[in-house]
């Protein structure tokens, strides 16, 4: 990973802990000799009591100073000093019974007393016992901290205030949208944000509030921190990245220390990105039950919310976040004010992926003949992250193979490898698959737009999906719709069962793909029986009621078991003539079926327009569709 320029440290001490314990041995060194002034000196000559009266006798000892169980006194050697006094030694002998000492010396005229013992003050008492271990151990224990932060924070890491948080900022992430490859729709609307960035005085002269936060959503490997970064970079701002699994290993009580250090640190910083990735692992759901654990995630989560409330989005900080979980996020985090602009960032389509391979090549020594697309078109269902460890993993065999260049075989063979892994994630999917895929997902689309008050089509894609989901129709009503009419409705049960439809026209064989649109028709017709009363059999009576309209809206019936009959029946007959309607759609349509289903096979995802563009083209010939249905059956 290349990373920016590092910030400027606080200025936390690197001195090496025997910086520490040197100062601690002075100290209680000079403690030491400050309390036992007696052992000042250094040498003392022992001698017997006997050499000792002689010497009193002699006059040259100067003074005594008797113990219990020992007798120190000093002696005039004789010599003199540079200073000109006699030198003085120190002697000491065994204590003596002997009741003329004190009138002995008194007639030799010697100083005599027992020994000052200084007590050690009551405050140096404490000092010494205690304050001072503590002291070392404190010293101690901040020194480990530190070495251990440094272990495993590395070149990046820098802590702020007393949480010990591992906070990374980085002044530049080196980063520009020229690093993510596709996902323009991601980009565009991070653009804003990087406008806002750039200059938050023209929000605020006009008064407007940019979201406060933005939340990047998608299967893990798609680039969302990249973009992250990016957005960053462009901004040419600082950015402050957490992730939220580091809070889970946490102490109690530092999760929510940390938030607060983070916030503060970008409200000082500002304009910057807060980055705050795996968001899931904190943002849960909360729920009364659960174990100890959960207090810390939810102390950590609700500091993140109070921190997002309390700051002023005027300022320039943009909090992003990142999850490839968003439906068990908390509810909370995503109100207004909070991550209430959501951005998807999906898995690439083949030209994104094409893309994505180009990006990550550009540093890599290539042959001029290997093909992109061909890659692009082999990795269906495969993540940018795993592009880049395709190219990667042809570079490194290129080098085992003892060439300079990477060719397409070793592409292709890397791609087999990643491709492997992905079997077992079981998101491959086979070209006869994708190809099934494509027809009902055009299936859809045809009987949406075939019929009159059907939701324009706004994307068909035929990429998979982490949900489970082979590919999707996206319809998008021009104008948002409360009411519909029962004709509307009955067209929206026929556009489900349009899928299915185009499987059996062109396959003459149906596959499970469909649970999801049959749930849902049966579902719509269901409540056109027993709850718009659009049936005429029935009319106007609610044979169902609604039980919770906010948690997912379950239904009890209302009616005796023979009416419950007559509701299955009736909400079987309708789903058979929507089907039936539909397939008379694709029937009378089926050129174009086959013309756009090719398309999206080969382009993995089409937008409305072009497919409009398909569907109102003069009909080619009728040719082209007998051979398509050659090459099928
Ligand atoms: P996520 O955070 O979504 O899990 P990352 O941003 O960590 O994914 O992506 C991992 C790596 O994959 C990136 O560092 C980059 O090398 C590569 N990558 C992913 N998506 C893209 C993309 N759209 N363009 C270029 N590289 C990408
Ligand atoms: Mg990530
Ligand atoms: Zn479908």
């Amino acid at each position: 990973m290349s990373m920016g320029v590092k910030e400027d440290k606080p200025n936390t001490p690197k001195k090496p802990f025997i910086y520490y314990y040197t100062i601690m041995m002075v100290v209680l060194m000079a403690l030491n000799l400050f309390l036992m002034p007696m052992y000042r000196s250094s040498q003392v000559t022992e001698v017997p009591y006997s050499t000792f009266l002689d010497m009193v006798d002699q006059g040259v000892v100067t003074s005594v100073e008797r113990s219990d169980d020992e007798i120190v006194f000093l002696v005039k050697t004789g010599n003199k000093t540079v200073f000109g006094d006699d030198e003085i030694a120190q002697y000491k002998t065994g204590p003596w019974p002997d009741n003329n000492l004190e009138d002995t010396l008194r007639s030799h005229k010697v100083q005599f007393t027992t020994p000052i013992i200084e007590q050690p003050s009551a405050l140096m008492t404490i000092l010494v016992q205690w304050v001072v271990p503590i002291l070392l151990f404190v010293a101690v224990g901040q020194f480990m901290g530190k070495q251990l932060q440094k272990r495993m924070g590395g070149p990046n890491a820098m802590t702020f205030g007393k949480s010990n948080a591992k906070i990374y900022a980085e002044s530049e992430t080196g980063k520009t949208f020229a690093d993510v490859a596709g996902e323009e729709e991601a980009k565009d609307a991070l653009k804003e944000i990087v406008d806002f960035l750039h200059d938050p005085q023209k929000y605020a002269d006009i008064g407007a509030t940019l979201p406060k936060g933005a939340l990047l959503v998608g299967p893990p490997g798609t680039g969302k921190t990249l973009l992250a970064k990016a957005v960053a970079g462009e901004a040419k701002v600082p950015f402050f990245s957490i992730s939220g699994s580091e809070f889970v290993e946490m102490f109690v009580g530092m999760g929510a220390a940390k938030v607060r250090d983070l916030f503060k640190q970008a409200n000082e910083k500002a304009p910057c990105i807060v980055f705050i990735d795996e968001i899931d692992t904190i943002g849960k759901k909360r729920d009364g039950s659960g174990m100890g654990g959960n207090d810390e995630r939810e102390q950590t989560l609700n500091q993140l919310l109070t921190e997002m409330d309390g700051f002023d989005g005027k300022k320039g900080v943009v909090i992003l976040a990142a999850t490839n979980r968003p439906e068990s996020l908390d509810p909370a985090l995503l109100r207004p004010g909070r991550f209430d602009r959501r951005i998807p960032v999906e898995l690439p389509d083949i030209k994104g992926r094409e893309s994505i391979l180009r990006v990550h090549a550009k540093d890599v020594k290539m042959d001029d003949t290997v093909d992109f697309t061909a890659i692009a078109r082999a990795t269906s269902g495969a993540s940018g992250a795993e592009l880049a460890n395709i190219i990667n993993e042809g570079a490194l065999r290129a080098v085992r193979m003892g060439r300079k260049v990477v060719s397409q075989q070793d592409l292709e063979e890397s791609v087999e490898v990643v491709i492997a892994g992905y079997q077992k994630k079981d998101s491959a999917v086979s070209e006869d698959e994708k190809k099934i895929v494509s027809y009902h997902e055009v299936g859809h689309a045809l009987v949406a737009a075939c019929q009159s008050h059907s939701a324009p089509v706004h994307k068909i894609t035929i990429i998979p999906r982490t949900s489970g989901a082979l590919g999707y129709t996206m319809q998008v009503d021009q104008a948002e719709k409360y009411l519909m009419s029962k004709d509307e409705v009955f067209n929206k049960i026929a556009t489900l069962t349009g899928g299915r439809a185009a499987e059996e026209l062109i396959f003459h064989s149906i596959t499970t793909g469909a649970s999801n649109d049959i749930e849902q028709a049966t579902k719509l017709a269901r409540a056109m029986v027993t709850r718009y009363g659009m049936n005429d059999q029935f009319g106007m009576v609610a044979l169902e009621t609604v039980n919770n309209q906010y948690l997912g809206g379950d239904t009890s019936l209302a009616c005796s078991p023979e009416t419950a009959r007559v509701v299955d029946e009736e909400v079987i007959k309708l789903v058979k003539e929507a089907y039936k309607k539909a397939m008379e759609i694709l029937a009378q349509n089926e050129g174009k079926l086959h013309e756009i289903a090719a398309y999206l096979l080969e382009k993995e995802t089409i937008t409305g327009d072009e497919f409009m563009e398909i569907l109102n083209r003069k009909e080619e010939t009728k040719t082209e569709s007998a051979e398509h249905e050659l090459v099928t059956e």
